[in-house]
């Protein structure tokens, strides 16, 4: 087993002490992988031979809306719900009548998100990876997947030209960070937020302006989409939103995002202002959200934070529940310095079991068999440099 002391001693230079350099699979043979997901609201499962899904299921928790939210308690219960009917139905529907043969990996998001919705998903996996262990050395392998992975690798299993090293814009419900990626499990952070996700923020300010359903910002996309016609895209002076961590006095080259400011300001201006342009105003808010993405990630270039000579070698993969939006992917590209742009397809961007048994798989193969601890605990934070230096990491394949 790794200790925590060798995997701290990991370096990207010299590389965990698990690692060999081998390109076939380890199993050599196809991988069959049960992948579950329940770091937050919806519970996810989904079955996986190498990069073909044989099935895809999620159980959305159906009180988010009429509660304004998530509240991990009900989410708790949702999870204890749906998880054991929904990982039943995935084994019926891709034909896989005994677990200890047929699976080959057991991959389960470990963190971060909240700790009870994760337990459950943690817990169920080291249950059903002991059931069937039946110390036969073919027996499915545990492994605790980090969820923002999940979000940056699941572009690369629909397309093969996507290389290390690369640039991620991950921004969704619960994160927004600019990642820098040298390979499946060594990641820099660039730039991240210093209050809540750009999802979270959108999420509430449509909320402000009236607008419903179980994600609003993607409720907020169609309703400006329906409304272009009537909407003036030069009035953003009108509305007066902020630019946080702008370059001022005191405060030059921050570079980090911020996107709490924006739920105050748009109350104040609806207190404010007696008719409004909602569609407009929703434009607006959406539209200086995103350049504020932008604008950190231009800023993290001009401050030679991305090691690399030529940013337009390196290619960009935008991801998370916010990467499905049409606009912000045009103005990414419309204004940043990459070779080429990569988005997942619309439904692998929220979030889903997916694109965890496919991390959890392509870690499995990168490390050698690296396989998760029985004791491994859910994070409830867990930032993606530290991938390999929490516990409960363990090596079963020498
Ligand atoms: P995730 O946390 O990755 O599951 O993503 C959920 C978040 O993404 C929520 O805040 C959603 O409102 C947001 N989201 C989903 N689709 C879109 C979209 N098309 N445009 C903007 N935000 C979206
Ligand atoms: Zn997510």
């Amino acid at each position: 087993m790794l200790t925590r002391n060798s995997l701290l001693r990991f370096t990207p230079q010299s590389g965990p002490p698990f690692i060999k350099k081998r390109r076939t699979n380890i199993f050599q043979k196809s991988i069959k992988t049960l992948a579950v997901e329940t770091s937050c609201d919806d519970t996810c499962v989904a079955i996986l031979e190498d990069n073909r899904i044989l099935c895809n299921l999620k159980k959305t928790l159906s009180t988010v809306v009429q509660d304004g939210g998530i509240i991990p308690t009900k989410a708790h219960v949702h999870h204890q719900q749906s998880l054991a009917p929904l990982v039943r139905e995935a084994l019926t529907k891709a034909n896989i009548n005994n677990v200890s043969q047929d699976i080959d990996l057991i991959c389960v998001t470990r963190g971060p998100g909240m700790p009870g919705s994760l337990s459950v998903g943690l817990d169920f996996c080291k249950g059903l990876s002991i059931g069937a262990n039946n110390n036969n050395k073919s027996a499915p392998k545990l492994i605790g997947v980090h969820h923002m992975l999940g979000h940056l690798l699941i572009p690369l299993m629909f397309d093969p030209h996507i290389k290390f090293p690369l640039c991620s814009l991950l921004c969704s419900g619960g994160h927004t960070v600019f990642v820098y990626s040298h390979n499946y499990y060594t990641h820099e952070i660039i730039c991240d937020t210093v209050d809540i996700a750009i999802g979270d923020s959108l999420d509430k300010c449509g909320r402000e302006l009236g607008i419903r359903g179980n994600m609003i910002a993607k409720e907020m996309e169609k309703y400006i989409t329906s409304n272009r016609n009537i909407i003036n895209t030069n009035a953003q002076n009108i509305y007066q939103l902020p630019k946080p961590l702008s370059n001022k006095a005191g405060r030059k080259n921050v570079l980090a995002f911020s996107f709490a400011g924006y739920i105050s300001a748009v109350r104040k201006m609806l207190s404010n202002v007696p008719v409004v342009k909602y569609p407009e105003f929703a434009y607006h808010i959406q539209e200086t959200a995103f350049q504020h993405l932008i604008d950190k990630i231009k800023l993290s270039i001009e401050l030679g934070k991305i090691k690399t000579n030529n940013t337009k070698n390196l290619q960009f993969v935008c991801s998370g529940g916010v990467g499905s939006n049409m606009r912000l992917r045009k103005k990414l590209e419309d204004q940043l310095p990459f070779k080429s742009f990569h988005y997942p397809p619309l439904d692998m961007c929220t979030d889903n079991a997916v694109m965890i048994g496919w991390a959890g798989m392509k870690l499995y193969e990168s490390l050698n068999g690296v396989t998760t601890d029985l004791g491994a605990t859910p994070l409830k934070k867990w930032s993606l440099p530290d991938l390999l230096k929490v516990d409960g990491w363990c090596h079963t394949n020498k």
